[in-house]
C-alpha cells in the first residue's frame, strides 16, 4: 500500500544573537529584558525627570535583540532616535525575592547593551500616562555589544561606560555614577518577576543622551569588554 505523508514544517524564526565569551560563545535567549531608568542621577535629571528613591524599570522585548556591526533601524513615521549606553546583566539561575547578599550568585556574564529609545513617542506617552512599550520596543532597539565578560572575572564598579556618535563622545561616565547597585536591582525586581536564567537586567544609561540619525556611526563600551559597532538606517 502506497500512501504519502505530507509534511508541513511551520517556520519559526527566532532572534539569535550570540556574544563572545571567552574562547567560545554565549546565546542571549532572556525570556525578558528588564531597563532601570533613571539610574543614573545626572540622566533623570538632564530630561527633567526627579532622580527615584528606588529602582525603577520597565521591560522590552527580546524581539529588539541585534547583533552587533548590525543595523539599528529607523521605523517609518517615527521620530527622534536617541542613544542610551546601559552596563547589562544576564542572570545565571532563577530566582524569586533574591537578597542583595546573594544577588551576584544569580549573575552570568555582563555586557555592554544600548537602550534605543524613540523619544518622540516616549515623551507623548509620557504626557499621557501612557506605557513606554511603543518607544522603547521596536526591533533592532537593543544592540548588544561584541563581546561578554563572566561575573566572576569582572567587578560591574568602577568602570567607564561610553558612547561615541560619528567619532564625537557623548556618554562618558562610570558605572560607580550609578544610584543603586546592580544586588539591589537584582533584588527588587526579583521581588516583582521571577528571574529566569538568560533574562537580561540593563542597568539603565548614564548622561549625554542624543538623537541618531540615519548614517550615523555608533561605538560604545565598558571597560573590560571589546566595543560595540552599529550604524543607523531608515527602514
Ligand atoms: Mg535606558
Amino acid at each position: 500500500m502506497m500512501f504519502y505523508i505530507r509534511i508541513t514544517m511551520s517556520l519559526v524564526v527566532f532572534s539569535m544573537v550570540q556574544v563572545r565569551l571567552g574562547n567560545g560563545h554565549y546565546e542571549l535567549r532572556p525570556t525578558k529584558i528588564i531597563c532601570l531608568l533613571r539610574s543614573y542621577a545626572a540622566h533623570a535629571t538632564e530630561l527633567g525627570n526627579e532622580v527615584p528613591g528606588r529602582p525603577q524599570f520597565f521591560l522590552k522585548p527580546p524581539s529588539a535583540l541585534v547583533p552587533n556591526r548590525s543595523s539599528i533601524v529607523v521605523p517609518p513615521g517615527v521620530g527622534r532616535l536617541h542613544h542610551e549606553i546601559e552596563l547589562s546583566v544576564v542572570i545565571s539561575r532563577k530566582g524569586r525575592n533574591i537578597s542583595e547578599d546573594i544577588a551576584m550568585d544569580h549573575v552570568e556574564i555582563y555586557l555592554p547593551m544600548l537602550d534605543i529609545t524613540a523619544r518622540d513617542l516616549q515623551d507623548a506617552a509620557k504626557s499621557k500616562g501612557l506605557p513606554w512599550s511603543e518607544a522603547k520596543g521596536y526591533d533592532t532597539f537593543a544592540p548588544v555589544g561584541p563581546e561578554a565578560v563572566r561575573s566572576s572575572d569582572h567587578d560591574w564598579r568602577g568602570k567607564r561606560i561610553w558612547l561615541e556618535v560619528n567619532g564625537q563622545i557623548r556618554q562618558d561616565s562610570n558605572t560607580d555614577m550609578l544610584l543603586f547597585s546592580v544586588e539591589r536591582m537584582i533584588s527588587d525586581i526579583s521581588k516583582v518577576m521571577t528571574l529566569e536564567p538568560g533574562d537580561i537586567i540593563m542597568t539603565g544609561t548614564p548622561p549625554g543622551v542624543g538623537p541618531l540619525l540615519p548614517g550615523d556611526r555608533i561605538r560604545a563600551g565598558i571597560d573590560g569588554m571589546e566595543p560595540m559597532e552599529f550604524d543607523v538606517v531608515r527602514q
